[in-house]
C-alpha cells in the first residue's frame, strides 16, 4: 500500500460546467468549505485543489469563475462544448500524477458532498476504485426513475458490467486514472469503462437531492443519445438478437409457407390480402430494424477509425 494512501492524501475534484451561471457560485462555495474542512482536519493534503472544467458554456460561467479568487481552485476552459464525458476526461488527464485521488462530481451539487469523506476514508483503506451510488431516487421524476430503471435491466440484459444507480460521482486512484487514459475510444460512456480496471473498488450509498438552480443540461433525446451509446459501446448483443430474429421470422415463414401450400392442394383458395399484407409490413419493419441496428454500429466504427482528438484545451487558469 503506498504511504499517500495511508496518510494525508492530496485529493483532486473534477467538476465539469456547462451553463451553470445559476448555480456556479454557491457550488465554488461548498466544494470549497468542504475541501478547507477536510485539509484543517488533517484528513487531506492542503495541496488538494478543485478543478472546474468549463464545457465551452455560453453564458456567464466562465467570467464568474475567473473572478474569484481563490487559492485552491484551477480552471480549465475547453475550447466548445465537448461533452460532459469528455470535460471530465479533461479534467482527469490533468489531475494525473498531480493528485493521490481525484473525485468526479456534477458542479449542481445533486450529488451530496458529504459523502467525499466517506470515499477518502475507502481509498484510504486501500481501495483504488469508488463508485458513488444513489440509494433513493426520490428527487427524480417518474419518467427518469422508470428510464433509468429500464436502461439498467437492459444492460444487465445484454451483459454490460455497469454499477446500478451509478452516474459519475466517483473516486479514482492516480493508477486507476492512468489506466483509464489508456483507454483510446472516441464514444466514451466512462460508466461502462471503470469496471473494466478492475482495481479493488467499493460503493458507498448516498441520496441525490434535486437540482437548487438551473436546469438539467441532459434532455430527454440527449439522455436517449447517452444510453443508445452506452449499449452499442459495450455490447454486440443486439447485432446476435437481431440474428436470432431474423432465423426465427424465417422458419416461421418455411411454416407459414408450408401451410399454404397444405390448404393450396386442398382446394381451399386464398381470399384475403390480409395473410399477404400483415407479414409485408411486419417484415418490412423487422429489415428497417436491422438496418438501423447495423447503422448504428457502423457509425461507432466511423468515428473510432477517425480517432478524432476528444477535447480541446483553450486555456488552464491556475
Ligand atoms: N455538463 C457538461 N457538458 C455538457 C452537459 C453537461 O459539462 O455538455 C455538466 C453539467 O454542467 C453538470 C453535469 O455535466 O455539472 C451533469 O449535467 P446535468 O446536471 O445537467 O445532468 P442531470 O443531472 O440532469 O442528469
Ligand atoms: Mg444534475
Amino acid at each position: 500500500m503506498k504511504n499517500s494512501q495511508e496518510l494525508n492524501p492530496t485529493i483532486y475534484l473534477i467538476v465539469p460546467c456547462y451553463n451553470e451561471e445559476e448555480i456556479i457560485n454557491l457550488s465554488v462555495e461548498s466544494l470549497d468549505s468542504k475541501i478547507q474542512n477536510l485539509i484543517n482536519n488533517k484528513i487531506i493534503n492542503k495541496q488538494s485543489k478543485i478543478v472546474f472544467v468549463n464545457d465551452g458554456s455560453k453564458d456567464k460561467t466562465l467570467e464568474i469563475l475567473k473572478a474569484l479568487k481563490k487559492e485552491n481552485i484551477i480552471i480549465i476552459n475547453l475550447s466548445r462544448n465537448c461533452g460532459h464525458q469528455n470535460a471530465l476526461l479533461a479534467g482527469l488527464e490533468y489531475a494525473i500524477d498531480k493528485c493521490d485521488l481525484a473525485i468526479s462530481l456534477d458542479c449542481d451539487l445533486q450529488d451530496d458532498i458529504n459523502a467525499i469523506d466517506s470515499m477518502v476514508e475507502r481509498f484510504k483503506d486501500g481501495y483504488e476504485v469508488v463508485y458513488g451510488v444513489r440509494d433513493d431516487r426520490s428527487s427524480d421524476s417518474f419518467f427518469k426513475r422508470f428510464s433509468a430503471q429500464s436502461f439498467y435491466d437492459l444492460m444487465h440484459f445484454l451483459g454490460v458490467k455497469i454499477v446500478k444507480n451509478h452516474a459519475d460521482y466517483r473516486a479514482l486512484s492516480n493508477r486507476a486514472i492512468k489506466s483509464l487514459l489508456t483507454f483510446r475510444e472516441v464514444n466514451l460512456f466512462l460508466r461502462g469503462i471503470i469496471p473494466l480496471l478492475g482495481y479493488k473498488s467499493c460503493h458507498i450509498f448516498y441520496k441525490r437531492n434535486a437540482r437548487v438552480a438551473g436546469s438539467s443540461k441532459y434532455p430527454f433525446l440527449k439522455m436517449l443519445s447517452f444510453a443508445l451509446d452506452g449499449i452499442t459501446s459495450f455490447s454486440v448483443q443486439p447485432l446476435r438478437i437481431l440474428s436470432i430474429l431474423g432465423a426465427i421470422i424465417s422458419l416461421a415463414s418455411l411454416f407459414f409457407g408450408i401451410w399454404a401450400l397444405v390448404v393450396y392442394f386442398m382446394g381451399g383458395t386464398i381470399s384475403g390480402w390480409t395473410s399477404v399484407v400483415v407479414p409485408m409490413y411486419f417484415l418490412g419493419g423487422v429489415q428497417i430494424l436491422g438496418l438501423g441496428i447495423l447503422g448504428e454500429y457502423i457509425g461507432k466504427i466511423y468515428k473510432e477509425s477517425k480517432s478524432r482528438p476528444r477535447y480541446f484545451i483553450d486555456s488552464i487558469i491556475d
